[in-house]
């Protein structure tokens, strides 16, 4: 990072700190879930005006934010040098992570869809041991953050992962930090006020598993899908933003349905529409193959080419031959 970043970088550590602010306008933020410099850094000035906030002081406090964090017009070889700070997490399966050239990228959108079945659920359980790991083992030395719509979450099933990695059972699930979301509305709201949470317990991965589901069946027929966009569009850009301000990893799981463009194939695409397909990064498709042999397919990236490989689950997790 240039002289100039680093320095401005440090100026503020909390909201309080921005000067000007009263306690007032401190303790609305907070109540809209913005609780830290990082998170305000990536509001806009319409969201603090809609919970009562001035636009002249929104467009001040989100400004001083940015400030403090460096967000601005940057040149190229200055973009290489934020870019640097982006890490890869190992998926705990050799086969995968050399289809995503290393693992799952920090400050991006990952989502991994498939079938009933196939997997989603059991690498996001793998995940939640690989993220713990250090550095040096391709982990993020850091915790997660499980937002589970179909309760499906098993810590046991984590911590029978665990040892494979070299991290006891007893001391796994201490790295999960967990909700279940009931609604797609109590979805939204947890992941809206989820900046302290993430700040103050290290989190570097942050998993919703799966995304879609509430929201699939809460808002039925074609009058209801308009809204549901926009829903889902505020969700998920919450995601994006929360993972760039934190350095975080951003996995989603997601269902599929039927291709509408393949009468005769058994072809599917995920659900959730053009507001998901633009925000997830790397689209990774999951399927079946023979016993518990599963094909993870990677079907769009900005920086990746098209590829796919075999894997399965085994009581360890997954696997791939090279992981013998
Ligand atoms: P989904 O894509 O629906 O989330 P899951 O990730 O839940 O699917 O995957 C379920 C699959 O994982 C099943 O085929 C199941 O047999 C397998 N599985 C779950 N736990 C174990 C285990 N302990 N040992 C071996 N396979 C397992
Ligand atoms: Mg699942």
């Amino acid at each position: 990072m240039s002289e100039d970043l680093e320095k401005t970088n440090t100026a503020y550590q909390t909201i309080e700190d921005i000067p000007g602010l009263g306690p007032a306008t401190v303790n609305k933020l907070k109540e809209i879930g913005f609780k830290t410099i990082e998170s305000l850094s990536t509001a806009t000035v319409a969201e603090l005006v809609s919970a009562g906030i001035g636009e002249q002081v929104a467009e001040k406090v989100i400004e001083a934010a940015r400030k403090s964090r460096a967000i601005t017009f940057v040149r190229g070889d200055e973009l290489v040098e934020l870019r640097r700070n982006i890490r890869k997490l190992t998926t705990g399966c050799s086969s995968l992570d050399t289809l995503l050239q290393g693992g799952i990228e920090t400050q991006s959108l990952t989502e991994f869809y498939g079938e009933f079945g196939s997997g989603k659920s059991q690498l996001c359980h793998q995940l939640c041991v690989t993220v713990q790991l250090g550095e040096a083992q391709g982990g993020l030395n850091g915790n997660v953050l499980y937002i589970d719509t179909e309760a499906t979450f098993r810590p046991e099933r984590v911590q029978q992962m665990a040892p494979r990695f070299g991290i006891k059972p007893k001391e796994v699930l201490k790295g999960i930090v967990y909700a279940e979301a009931y609604t797609s509305n109590h979805q939204t709201v947890l992941l809206e006020n989820a900046d302290e949470v993430i700040k103050e317990n290290n989190i570097k991965l942050i998993i919703i598993d799966s995304v879609m589901s509430h929201f699939r069946s809460e808002y039925i027929g074609r009058e209801m899908l308009a809204n549901r966009q926009q829903q889902l569009n505020k969700h998920l850009h919450k995601l994006m933003r929360l993972s760039r301000a934190f350095n975080t990893a951003a996995v989603i799981t997601n269902q599929v349905m039927a291709s509408p463009d393949a009468f005769f194939s058994k072809a599917v695409s995920p659900v959730g529409g053009h507001i998901l397909g633009h925000m997830s990064h790397n689209r990774i498709f999951l399927r079946k193959g023979r016993n518990n042999m599963r094909i993870a397919k990677l079907t769009a990236s900005p920086s990746l080419p098209e590829g796919e490989i075999p894997m399965r689950i085994t009581e360890r997790g997954i696997e791939s031959d090279e992981d013998e």
